[in-house]
């Protein structure tokens, strides 16, 4: 069906076919063309909703889901949005655990969304009980009925956006694409949406985007979990201090990391630049676009889409917010 052709039956039918959208300024001096793949289209603002989808689909299918179920996740606010928005739909309950480095809003938007809210430390390790992996563990375990959807270690994510995100961007590039540059925090994105395209055409190039503070690049170069590598950092939903089995790392071609402070700004360049209400995470794909133009990995022919994956409006009071950005010493 062509989206917004007909009435839909609900929300959940507008989830993915999001637009690509030409970028027009903010890429202007770099060699190539840059085109952005605008997940805030999605009814839940963000491509989690892909994820959560196909996860609740496919737990139904198999019959793992039934009737009055509570879901159970681990999230930095944008999968639990979508888990909250599709129990609504589909009428399960929702108990998320959710990190302290979610940004305010992003907890209150999932209370009002009808979800039970755990708030967790974010800087103590995976395996630390207090972690937001093994409070939704014990959740699980200690609710009857109850469905664990552990996006980290589910192969259906990388399936959904296998399924989804990639065929869509083939059609709408027409194969033209040749380099994807997207950020990867459970990594579902960027090699679900990797191993379709290079199997399409195994020439394409899958640059990914981590955050300083994050083990995923020196782990795809090295094959070593390196805990020097980590430090807190602010970007919500890039980066791991764990390597997520939802990441295929022979999908990626390389890794580069961004900073903080450049995310925020590049973030800040795309509403100024293209009118464009993006996220953190776009920011930083943003930033490491401009890092991989200047280590020169496109040329003039170069057709590169980005994945700018969620909307601005969840970062009102973080990088959209002057006192914010001086606290954090961007902004004089
Ligand atoms: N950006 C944001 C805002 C996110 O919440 C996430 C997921 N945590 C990502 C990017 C990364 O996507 P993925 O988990 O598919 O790697």
């Amino acid at each position: 069906m062509v989206k917004n052709s007909a009435i839909n039956n609900s929300i959940l039918e507008l989830v993915g076919e999001t637009p690509l959208i030409k970028l027009r300024n903010i890429t202007k001096n770099f060699k190539g063309n840059f085109f952005a793949k605008v997940e805030a289209f999605n009814p839940g603002h963000s491509s989690k909703d892909r994820i959560a989808l196909h996860i609740i689909n496919d737990a139904e299918k198999k019959g793992i889901l039934k009737k009055g179920a509570t879901i159970v996740e681990t999230t930095s606010g944008n999968t639990g949005f979508s888990l909250a928005m599709i129990s609504i739909v589909k009428g399960y309950k929702c108990i998320l655990a959710v990190s302290d480095k979610s940004s305010q809003d992003k907890i209150d938007l999932l209370k009002t969304m009808g979800a039970e809210v755990h708030v967790c430390p974010a800087n103590v390790a995976a395996d630390d009980p207090r972690s937001y992996y093994e409070v939704a563990k014990t959740i699980h375990k200690k609710t009857k009925n109850s469905v664990y959807i552990n996006q980290y270690f589910n192969e259906l994510n990388i399936e959904a956006h296998y399924r989804s995100t990639g065929p869509e961007i083939w059609k709408q590039t027409e194969g033209k694409i040749t380099h994807l540059v997207a950020a990867s925090g459970t990594g579902g994105t960027i090699s679900g949406t990797g191993k379709y395209l290079k199997e399409q055409n195994p020439d394409i190039k899958i640059l990914g985007v981590d955050a300083i503070g994050s083990v995923l690049k020196k782990f795809h170069e090295t094959g070593e979990f390196d805990v020097n590598e980590i430090k807190p950092y602010k970007i919500e939903g890039l980066g791991k201090t764990l390597i997520p089995t939802a990441t295929d790392f022979d999908v990626i071609d390389v890794y580069e990391k961004v900073s903080d402070k450049d995310a925020a700004f590049a973030a800040r360049d795309i509403v100024k630049q293209e009118g464009l209400f993006c996220g953190y995470t776009s920011g930083a794909v943003m930033q490491a676009t401009k890092q991989y133009d200047a280590m020169n990995f496109f040329d003039k022919d170069s057709f590169v889409v980005v994945i700018f994956p969620d909307h601005g409006s969840r970062y009102l009071n973080k990088i959209y917010n002057d006192s914010w950005m001086k606290n954090q010493g961007f902004l004089d």
